[in-house]
């Protein structure tokens, strides 16, 4: 590792192994970072894309940034040109994470360092190091918003109530992590029958939505409505993501709910993006799960930083991220619930989204 880590250095300023100076220390700087992000139709990986060339930039790299507008097919090309172009590492956020292999044995091969952002990439030794936040939490913290505003937490309600369950893409690794947190809370509830998921579709596989698409979350939840909710009504929607969020309170807002008598179910979301937090601000959506994604840049920007330079990025975390081929060593940040009680503390007065967005 360390004689293909010398190599990388080496690479990474023009040089090749078999000549140049032992003391390539800082020699990195310079050198153009590649880094591919998923799709520009959410806010968060606007933010993440723009925040990681801020952070490279900053340490005094070059950067080329690429989006994949969620197409598997267009995201390996754009990494293969990526490599064509001499980047010296790449960071990547994954659209399918199980479409990368042959691409990033090409990175191998050229030396080139792989941090994986955000999701993680399966199925291939060539991924160096993962950057994210703790993914099964951000379920946990979702599905722990609907049993303690439904009284169930404290059991001054004991139900039951009517809850549908929506997960994310079934080609992101986040996907699974996320369902599994929310499931450790619900699932306890779901026996006891304090929760009825009236649908019936409570595996993972009946649930998910390609590609975090709003649109697909919104027919979803329509056939949902009529399917199962002739006369009942439904209580609480575990989302995943704001965009699924929206799409899920379109198809209750066209059945009605949100009225005087028909109150909208409590729906969760994550990522604060501007049109769920301003949902929040007018009691529809009632929560989101914030993940400072500038946090995440700077965690990312510096494992590039110290793998280029020789150094052991830090990692808090060696155990829970198996992509099939190995353990990912990872750094993991920690996700924060964000209600109407706290939106303003957390990503107001934070800075993470500015007061005049929320208009
Ligand atoms: C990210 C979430 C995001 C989702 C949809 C996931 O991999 O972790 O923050 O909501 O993708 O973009």
């Amino acid at each position: 590792a360390a004689a293909s880590s010398l190599a990388l250095t080496l690479s990474a300023c023009g040089q090749n192994s078999d000549g140049g100076s032992e003391d390539t220390k800082g020699d990195a700087k310079g050198s153009t970072v590649g880094i591919a992000m998923p799709t520009k139709s959410s806010e968060r990986w606007i933010a993440d894309g723009a925040n990681v060339e801020k952070g490279l930039k900053a340490k005094g790299y070059k950067t080329k940034l690429v989006y994949g507008e969620d197409d598997p097919d267009q995201q390996v090309s754009q990494i293969e040109n990526l490599i064509t172009q001499g980047v010296s590492a790449l960071i990547v956020a994954a659209i399918d994470n199980k479409s990368l292999d042959n691409v990033l044995q090409q990175a191998a091969d050229a030396d080139i360092p792989v941090i994986s952002y955000d999701r993680l990439i399966l199925g291939t030794e060539n991924v160096d190091y993962y950057a994210s936040f703790d993914n099964e939490k951000v379920g946990e913290l979702q599905g722990g918003y609907i049993v303690e505003k439904l009284g169930l937490k404290d059991g001054s309600k004991k139900g039951p109530f009517n809850v549908e369950l929506f997960a994310g893409s079934n080609d992101d690794n986040n996907t699974k992590y996320f369902f599994q947190g929310a499931m450790n809370v619900l699932q306890p509830y779901i026996d006891k029958k304090q929760l009825v998921v009236r649908s019936g579709q409570t595996k993972l596989n009946q649930v998910t939505t390609l590609r975090w698409d709003g649109g697909t979350a919104q027919k979803r939840m329509d056939d949902l409505l009529t399917a199962a909710y002739k006369k009942e009504r439904v209580d609480a929607v575990l989302s995943p993501y704001d965009g699924i969020s929206i799409g899920i309170l379109s198809a209750l807002k066209s059945d009605d709910y949100g009225s005087k008598t028909k109150p909208l179910p409590i729906v969760t979301g994550q990522d604060a993006e501007v049109a769920s937090v301003k949902s929040i601000i007018a009691d529809e959506q009632r929560q989101t799960v914030y993940k400072d994604t500038r946090q995440l840049a700077e965690v990312a920007t510096n494992m590039v930083d110290s793998v280029l330079n020789d150094k052991k990025p830090e990692v808090n975390d060696t155990k829970t991220y198996d992509n099939g081929a190995k353990v990912v060593p990872a750094f993991l940040l920690e996700p924060v619930s964000v209600d109407k009680t706290n939106y303003q503390k957390v990503v107001v007065d934070s800075g993470y989204i500015k007061e005049s967005d929320l208009k």
